[in-house]
């Protein structure tokens, strides 16, 4: 598309992504997870999948130059607020903050060391990235085990490589069924919505990868985070033996016995209910 005087645009009136690369010099870094989406059709698709943002604050990190923070903010979200560690990004990423007067924040820095629940202020708040994968399961987690619940956030809607997803994902029975799964399922009612292939990212990554969307339970069974995951990771970590052994350290047989499952059983068998019952009985 050509806008006026002859500058290329896109259809939301900014220029193309790859122009906007060049011109910053935003070649994508290995160390930083940077796997660019520069399809503006495929990211409309992971805005629309996280549901209606006309009153919402976006919670975003790693816009990177900004593809999917330009498609939530041109699919209506009230206000967009993106971490940001690369510093090369924020002169990309101030352009289209201009271009959207008020709708959009940008906030330089770690997302490691970023207070969510006090950025997200007053209002429905929704987590929306195409997350870097080296930090992406920690964050779920940080999210996951937030201590008020429900929490700051009405859903969240990240991409994963898709075996992460797998794993986000799995019930009972799944060879992808673990402590993730558990945590998840605890909590959260989560779906993978679609896949991306390698091709659609900038540049491509090894493996497929996937969006998942996770809408919090408003009452999950009543259970101690700390202590759901003590069980979960003692069951899981060794996952191929009996409870009863895998469990010993936490009072094995008799622990077992108290919530009626059979020690000869292995964790992956294990309902999310079950593990809760594990963990309010040690
Ligand atoms: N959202 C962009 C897109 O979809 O094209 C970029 C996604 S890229 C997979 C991950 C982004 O996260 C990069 O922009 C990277 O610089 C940023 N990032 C990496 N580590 C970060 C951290 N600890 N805190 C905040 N952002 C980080």
């Amino acid at each position: 598309m050509q806008g006026d005087g002859g500058v290329r645009a896109s259809i939301d009136g900014l220029p193309p992504l790859r122009d906007v690369i060049e011109r910053h010099g935003l070649q994508a870094k290995k160390s930083l997870g940077q796997n660019f989406l520069l399809d503006l059709n495929l990211t409309g698709r992971i805005a629309r999948a996280a549901g209606d943002l006309s009153q919402a604050t976006v919670i975003e990190v790693g816009p990177g130059p900004g593809g999917l923070t330009r498609a939530l903010l041109m699919h209506g979200a009230r206000r967009v607020i993106a971490v940001e560690r690369d510093e090369r990004c924020l002169a990309a990423l101030a352009e289209v903050a201009a271009h959207y007067p008020d709708r959009l924040e940008i906030i330089p820095g770690d997302a490691l060391k970023t207070d969510f629940a006090a950025l997200a202020g007053d209002g429905p708040v929704r987590i929306v990235a195409n997350l870097p994968y080296n930090i992406g399961t920690e964050l779920l987690v940080r999210w996951l085990t937030t201590p008020d619940w429900p929490p700051f956030y009405q859903s969240m809607t990240l991409m994963f490589q898709r075996e992460v997803a797998e794993r986000i994902v799995a019930k009972p029975g799944a060879d992808a069924y673990g402590r993730l799964g558990v945590l998840v399922g605890w909590r959260t009612d989560a779906r993978i919505v679609f896949d991306v292939p390698p091709q659609a990212f900038t540049p491509p990554p090894k493996v497929t990868s996937s969006v998942v969307h996770l809408v919090p339970r408003q009452t999950p069974l009543p259970a101690d985070v700390k202590k759901l995951g003590r069980v979960t990771e003692a069951s899981f970590g060794q996952r191929r033996k009996m409870l009863r052994q895998s469990l010993k350290s936490l009072g094995g047989e008799s622990l077992l016995d108290a919530v009626g499952i059979d020690g000869t059983r292995r964790a992956e068998t294990l309902s999310v209910a079950e593990f809760v019952n594990l963990a309010n009985a040690v």
